[in-house]
């Protein structure tokens, strides 16, 4: 969700950098071919070598930054709004919001297929925000550590949660069972990057576990109004089935999109890979296992 001026910045930033050379933020490679357009000077590009969909004019991870620390505003009432006081014992005493407490529960459920018992399992909850789900993975017994780009937002739930979120990626942990990310890929200045600090962090047969939009074609076929409006100024990657299956090439991966099939989940043998269901809904999720 941008305010007025920030839409109106982003497209004269948009038109500045219209003739900036087409580099694939993820592997660097400059050969890309259109998918998409918007206001005439913002493209979708996909790399012919690594698959990623990303937006033409790119941001520097310095914009990116930025942007994050507060300018950036999710219209969901939790992902960037931080609660008063009062506000925030009356989610915890409800578990936070019905919302954001049904997705921790799939998300309870998704771990579940993997780990018999959550207890102690080292998760590392990457683009926390102010960690109302690190708080409630917390409460299922796992061991949390967390990383959030905004210091204001880290600051809040460490001190109001009594959370471990770190603002500085120097300071994560090694030898986690599991590196979380939701709805965070698609807004990193380099996908590749933040996969490759998810396998320098994870055990070994850890799970990296990514969920977010889904660009896969199969999804633009169905719902070509979703595909285009999904990506923009606010996410300018576009995640599809086909860079992670490039990604994890050499690796055990499960990938499928929502509602997610537990059952499934729980049967895969963990070692081979498996890309489940037709791709066609708009949230995808990989769990892939980079260091076997
Ligand atoms: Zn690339």
């Amino acid at each position: 969700m941008l305010t007025k001026s920030q839409k109106v910045s982003y497209l004269i930033d948009s038109v500045l950098h219209y003739g900036s050379p087409v580099v694939c933020p993820s592997c660097g490679s400059t050969h890309a071919s259109e998918v998409d357009r918007k206001f005439v000077v913002t493209r979708l590009f996909e790399c012919d070598k690594c698959k990623l969909y990303f937006r033409h004019p790119t941001d520097s991870a310095e914009v990116n930054k930025k942007f994050y620390q507060k300018e950036y505003m999710e219209g969901d009432g939790i992902t960037t709004y931080m609660p008063s006081q009062a506000e925030l014992e009356d989610l915890k005493k409800m578990d936070f919001t019905t919302d954001s407490n049904k997705n921790a529960e799939r998300l309870r459920k998704l771990f579940g297929c993997l780990y018999s018992d959550l207890k102690g399992v080292k998760i590392m909850d990457y683009g926390a925000s102010w960690g109302y789900v690190s708080y409630q993975f917390r409460a299922f017994g796992m061991d949390v550590e967390s990383f959030e780009i905004s210091v204001p937002r880290a600051s809040f739930g460490n001190q109001s949660l009594g959370l471990r979120i770190h603002t500085s990626e120097r300071d994560l942990r090694n030898g986690n069972d599991i590196f979380f990310s939701s709805h965070v890929i698609e807004h990193v200045p380099s996908p590749g990057r933040m996969l490759d600090l998810g396998k320098k962090l994870l055990a070994k047969d850890g799970y990296l576990i990514t969920i977010c939009p889904n660009g896969s074609p199969e999804y633009r076929e169905k719902d070509p109004e979703g595909f285009h409006s999904s990506w923009g100024k606010v996410h300018p990657n576009y995640l599809n089935a086909a860079f992670f299956q490039n990604k994890f090439k050499s690796n055990p991966y499960f990938i499928t999109t929502s509602p997610f099939n537990f059952d499934k989940i729980a049967a895969w043998d963990k070692r081979s890979q498996v890309v489940d269901s037709q791709l066609e809904n708009e949230e995808i999720l990989v769990i892939a296992k980079p260091n076997v």
